[in-house]
């Protein structure tokens, strides 16, 4: 048996088709950059996450320095951010010179927690930066409601959740604004690298886009210290076939969570996901606990199960951030999240029949 952690060769088999019409048709268009593709896309994604607006850039990672950048938020400002996160997260803050202000999650949604969120203000707050992590929306109502009295800007990190919803709205929708990671392994792939930020706000929009290509509104006229982060037209081209599966392919994992949380629920030695009262998660990892994360781990892939740990490092005992000075203790519970966490196989192209496989061996 071998089941490997992520499938990446399925998705394109299944819509081959679709996506090599896609690329004959860009290949043979002779435009490559910033053209009807990427066009029509943003208004496709902006309209499924329910905004006005939505700019394709170069990664996840640039959608969320660029939003930052939107709002001129820079050195000397504080951005709070959930201490058990992808360090990208991070890096979008320190790209702007600004101080990364870490706050621990709570135990059940893994995410930030709002009550210890109050606890982090300072007078030099700018912004919130909460993440859906594994593709489980956040506790947006706390987090907007300290937003508003403080006068915050709130930049959902999206990255983990195309298409989930937090009381009937879906993600990239919740704050002011929102960056979207379409790394080939998220929800919505693209064939390599891709990102996007999506608001409301027609001043953010404008000024990422113009952030985007070099800080230009029109050719050669440059109001801003730009970037070079654009979305290409062969990248667009794919994220416009594949959106059109998102909702479907994200209902398939959510079969496969349901069977997981068949299948494990009487597993006394194992923490399972929780999921909170009015979200509706999209399953980008289904993450579980266990104490002896390690062994089980290795009792796996010696089946031939693929699992992976989503983080073993919590950015603030990351090498990159050192100078921060924050030592091991500092942040008890995202410590002992990247201790015992692990990544079980997801996607939509696992089968019921390997999906009994790992939660044989797992009980075994
Ligand atoms: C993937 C990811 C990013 C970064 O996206 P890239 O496209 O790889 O730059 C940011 N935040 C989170 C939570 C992610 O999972």
């Amino acid at each position: 048996m071998s089941i490997p952690f992520l499938d990446m060769k399925s998705p394109y088999l299944e819509l081959k088709k679709e996506l090599d019409e896609a690329y004959a048709r860009v290949m043979s268009s002779g435009w490559y950059i910033l053209g009807k593709e990427v066009e029509s896309f943003e208004e496709k994604f902006a309209y499924y996450c329910g905004v006005k607006y939505c700019v394709g850039v170069g990664n996840g990672l640039e959608a969320l320095h660029l939003a930052l950048r939107g709002y001129d938020i820079g050195a000397g400002d504080e951005v709070i951010v959930p201490a058990n996160t992808y360090i990208a997260t991070w890096l979008a803050i320190t790209y702007c010179g600004a101080t990364v202000v870490p706050v621990e999650p709570d135990w059940g949604s893994y995410n930030i927690d709002p009550d210890r969120l109050r606890e982090a203000l300072t007078p030099k707050t700018r912004a919130i930066m909460p993440v859906h992590l594994y593709g489980m929306p956040a506790d947006m109502n706390g987090i907007m409601e300290i937003a508003e009295e403080h006068g915050l800007k709130v930049i959902e990190d999206s990255a983990q959740a195309h298409g989930a919803r937090y009381k009937g709205q879906r993600t990239g929708s919740l704050g002011h604004a929102a960056g979207f990671s379409f790394y080939p392994g998220k929800n919505l792939g693209a064939l390599g690298d891709g990102g996007a930020v999506t608001t409301n706000d027609p001043d953010l929009a404008d000024r990422v886009r113009a952030l985007r290509n070099y800080g230009s509104e029109r050719k050669y006229y440059n109001r801003y210290k730009g970037f070079n982060s654009r979305l290409d037209e062969l990248q667009a081209a794919f994220l416009r076939v594949k959106l059109d599966k998102l909702d479907e392919w994200n209902q398939r994992r959510r079969r496969v969570a349901d069977l997981y949380f068949e299948g494990l629920t009487d597993c006394e030695e194992l923490i399972l996901p929780l999921v909170p009262e009015n979200v509706e998660p999209i399953w980008h990892l289904f993450v579980i606990r266990h104490r002896d994360r390690n062994a089980l781990q290795k009792k796996l892939a010696q089946a031939g199960i693929g699992t992976l740990i989503h983080y073993p490092i919590p950015p603030h005992l990351s090498e990159a951030y050192r100078e921060m000075g924050r030592k091991k203790g500092a942040f008890p519970i995202s410590e002992e999240l990247a201790e015992t966490v692990l990544s079980l196989p997801m996607g939509p192209h696992l089968t019921k029949d390997q999906v009994a496989d790992i939660i044989e061996q797992i009980r075994a």
